[in-house]
C-alpha cells in the first residue's frame, strides 16, 4: 500500500478588517459574501478546507478582537467581544483582490444572522488561515461526506482536482433548491441528499449512503464535514472498514445545540 504524504503549512496570523463588496443569494439556505478591502492584500490560503475566524459586529456595531497572549486569546472581563465563528475561504481572488465566502443561512447565530443581513459597504473581522494541510495529490480517488456547511470547502475541492482522479461526493442538503452547480476537471459522481424538512442534525442520510457506499477500486481519500457528532459517528464507519488513519480527514463543522 503507497504512503501518502500529506504536507501541513503554517501561516503568520493575521488579523484583517474586511469590507463586503457584493452578496449573492446562491440557493435559498446559502448566501454569497465577496469581500475585499486593503488590508485582504497578502492573504493565504492553500488548501481546500482551509477555514478563517470571522469576528463579527457586537451589539454597538464594533468589532471587539480578544488581545492573543502566549496562551491564546486573552478576554478582559467587561468587553462585548465580538462573536467569532469558522468559515470556509469558498474563492481567494489576489489579483481582484476579493475573498468569496458562503454562509449557510441556518436560522438563529451571530454568523448566520449577519450574512442574512450583509449589504456592501459593511465591515466585518478575519483572523487566519492559520495553516493548511494539503492532502496528499497521489490518491486515486477522493471521497467526501458532508452537508451544506461542507459545500464551500467540497466546491473548492473539486474546482482543484485535476483530470484523471475521481471524486465520489455526498452532499446532506436541506432541499432540492439548495443543490449548486459543482465544477470539476476530476471524473466527478455527485450525489444529493435531501433532507425535505428535516433537522440537519438529525438527518442520517450521510450515513446511509456510507453504509451503502463501495469504494472504487484504487486507493481513497476520505473527508467528512457536517454536524460534530455525525462526524464522529461516520469517522468511525470509515476506520471500522480498515481504512488507515492516513486515508481519512473528519472534522466536526458545527454542534447541535451549542
Ligand atoms: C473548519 C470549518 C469550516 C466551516 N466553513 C463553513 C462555511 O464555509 N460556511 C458555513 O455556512 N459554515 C461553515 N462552518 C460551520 C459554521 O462555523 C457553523 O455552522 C457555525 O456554528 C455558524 O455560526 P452561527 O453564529 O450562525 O450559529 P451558532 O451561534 O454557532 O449556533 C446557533 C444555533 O444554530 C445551530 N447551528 C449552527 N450551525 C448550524 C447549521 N449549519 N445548521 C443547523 N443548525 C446550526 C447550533 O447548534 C446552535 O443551536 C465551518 C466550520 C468549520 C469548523
Amino acid at each position: 500500500m503507497t504512503v501518502h504524504v500529506h504536507t501541513s503549512l503554517r501561516h503568520p496570523l493575521v488579523f484583517r478588517t474586511l469590507e463586503v463588496r457584493r452578496v449573492q443569494t446562491l440557493t435559498p439556505r446559502m448566501r454569497r459574501v465577496v469581500f475585499g478591502g486593503d488590508e485582504l492584500r497578502g492573504f493565504i490560503s492553500a488548501a481546500p478546507d482551509d477555514h478563517v475566524k470571522l469576528f463579527f459586529p457586537n451589539a454597538r456595531g464594533a468589532i471587539v478582537r480578544p488581545a492573543i497572549g502566549p496562551n491564546g486569546p486573552v478576554h478582559a472581563p467587561g468587553v462585548d467581544y465580538s462573536q467569532m465563528r469558522d468559515y470556509t475561504p469558498r474563492h481567494h481572488d489576489a489579483d481582484a483582490n476579493e475573498l468569496t465566502v458562503d454562509f449557510v443561512l441556518h436560522g438563529d447565530g451571530p454568523a448566520a444572522s449577519w450574512a442574512a443581513q450583509a449589504t456592501p459597504g459593511q465591515t466585518i473581522g478575519a483572523g487566519g488561515p492559520r495553516g493548511s494541510m494539503l492532502v496528499a495529490d497521489d490518491f486515486d480517488t477522493y471521497a467526501m461526506f458532508g452537508d451544506e456547511t461542507a459545500l464551500p470547502a467540497i466546491g473548492r475541492w473539486l474546482e482543484a482536482l485535476p483530470a484523471g482522479k475521481r471524486a465520489e461526493v455526498f452532499v446532506d442538503i436541506p432541499e432540492r433548491a439548495d443543490r449548486q452547480t459543482l465544477a470539476s476537471r476530476a471524473d466527478l459522481h455527485l450525489t444529493w441528499l435531501e433532507r425535505d424538512g428535516g433537522e440537519a442534525s438529525a438527518s442520517r442520510r450521510l450515513e446511509l449512503a456510507l453504509a451503502a457506499w463501495t469504494p472504487p477500486p484504487g486507493e481513497t481519500f476520505h473527508w467528512i464535514a457536517a454536524e460534530s457528532a455525525r462526524t464522529r459517528s461516520m469517522r468511525q464507519a470509515v476506520i471500522e472498514r480498515g481504512v488507515p488513519n492516513d486515508c481519512v480527514k473528519a472534522t466536526g463543522y458545527w454542534k447541535a445545540g451549542a
